[in-house]
């Protein structure tokens, strides 16, 4: 299956770094299980 982003890639099991904001705090998440594209990093 490729990147639905770029259709150039196959994502692979990875971990992302997610960033939200919420009542004007941020709070970052690291290590996040994801679907990771190589190409695009989506
Ligand atoms: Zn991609």
């Amino acid at each position: 299956m490729h990147c639905v982003i770029c259709k150039q890639s196959e994502p692979r099991p990875g971990t992302v770094t997610v960033t939200l904001e919420r009542d004007g705090a941020t709070v970052v998440v690291n290590q996040v299980p994801a679907m990771v594209c190589d190409n695009c990093g989506e």
